[in-house]
């Protein structure tokens, strides 16, 4: 028979060994056996976790009231990052042979978010240094001698307000993202009337699309469900994947959207509307698409700068998309071109019953 302390700690979810005096394993949950290769009790600790600091942080505890915390990454297909706490437990007769208890808390996934925040502010000053050197460097250039010729002056005045529009758009297209991240979590609940979104964004986009000779036909199946969402975000989402369609379809080629019911959305189970965003350009390579959505991630450096594009509007569809509890579906294929579904479901929650953080399954990401 177990004793009750065994099997009640078999039920935690961290990671938790029981040492005797000498550091051999006289315990280990069902987490620290699937973590770590412990294969039966009475074996030294360092035959299933060979980490000097940890090994050490034991030696100095064992048998003692002391504690000591140290950080522990374990290499793997996923590198993971734990914080173990190490706790000593001196002699006494209801201890029996326990000379130590440490306890593993996995940090990975907050370490990752430190990691992508460091990343993101490093990403995002790098953005706006490379436009701000250019503007200083004209600058400079107008002032010397060279300023005095009037066609390099309108050529630069020209180069200048090119730098200085990509960032103004990208400090905009900043701010939405950290406006949709703050509401994230709180699911629109009137009614939208997807028709007309879709209608002002083919109109704002128009003259744009006609410059490419790009037609935007828009269809609509029959027994569409209405959808809750908010019209301005939705505006952003198809605003940004139609300039998408134009900026890399092909030129002189339709883009098409198709609007349906959609009966089970996938990643949630729901039944609402496909809205799908279709061009025919030179589509995304496959081991791109799961990147996509991620802040700053671009399939073609060059030729994203070129068409004035930041690196973030999938990254704000993606949180919109989130918010409205939908999903984003990318298909591609290279050469004939690219089909961005966005899924909204139909019916809005009752008030107070949506689980906070219901799951959304979208393209994988670093930082979400
Ligand atoms: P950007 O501002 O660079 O367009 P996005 O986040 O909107 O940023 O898109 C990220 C990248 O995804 C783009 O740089 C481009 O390489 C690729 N991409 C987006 N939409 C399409 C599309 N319709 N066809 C081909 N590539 C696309």
């Amino acid at each position: 028979m177990v004793p009750l302390t065994d099997r009640i700690l078999d039920h935690f979810p961290d990671p938790t060994i029981l040492l005797d005096g000498r550091r051999a394993v006289v315990y280990a949950n069902g987490a620290a056996r699937d973590l770590l290769d412990i294969s039966g009790v009475g074996q030294d600790l360092a035959m299933s976790l060979r980490h000097p600091r940890v090994l050490d942080a034991v030696d100095e505890v064992l048998g003692r009231n002391e504690n000591r915390t140290v950080e522990v990454t374990l290499p793997g297909n996923t590198t993971r990052n734990f914080e173990m706490h190490v706790s000593g437990v001196p002699p006494a007769p209801d201890t029996k042979s326990i000379g130590a208890v440490l306890v593993l808390r996995d940090q990975t996934t907050a370490r990752r978010a430190e990691q992508m925040r460091a990343d993101f502010v490093a990403n995002a000053s790098h953005e706006l240094r490379s436009p701000l050197a250019a503007l200083l460097g004209f600058i400079e250039t107008l002032e010397g001698p060279a300023g005095g010729d009037e066609d390099t002056r309108v050529r630069f005045l020209g180069i200048m307000l090119r730098e200085a529009k990509r960032m103004a758009g990208l400090i905009d297209d900043l701010l939405t993202l950290s406006r949709v991240e703050i509401n994230e979590h709180v699911r629109p609940t009137a009614p939208v009337d997807i028709a007309g979104v879709l209608l002002n964004v083919t109109e704002a986009l128009s003259v744009q699309a006609k410059a490419s000779n790009m037609p935007i036909r828009v269809n609509y199946g029959t027994g569409l469900p209405t959808v809750h969402g908010e019209a301005d975000q939705l505006f952003q989402v198809f605003r940004n994947l139609i300039e998408n369609a134009i900026r890399y379809g092909g030129k002189g080629e339709a883009i098409d959207i198709r609007v349906e019911p959609a009966d089970r959305i996938p990643g949630t189970g729901r039944s609402g509307i496909a809205v799908k965003v279709t061009d025919h350009g030179d589509g995304i390579p496959a081991d791109a698409i799961p990147r996509l959505t991620e802040r700053f991630y671009r399939v073609d450096k060059a030729r994203s700068k070129s068409v004035g594009g930041t690196g973030l509007g999938l990254a704000i569809v993606k949180h919109i998309i989130n918010r409205h509890r939908g999903h984003l579906g990318v298909e591609s294929q290279i050469g004939k071109g690219s089909t961005f579904t966005v899924y909204l479901p139909a019916e809005a929650p009752r008030q107070g019953m949506l689980p906070s953080g219901e799951p959304v399954a979208l393209p994988s990401s670093g930082k979400p």
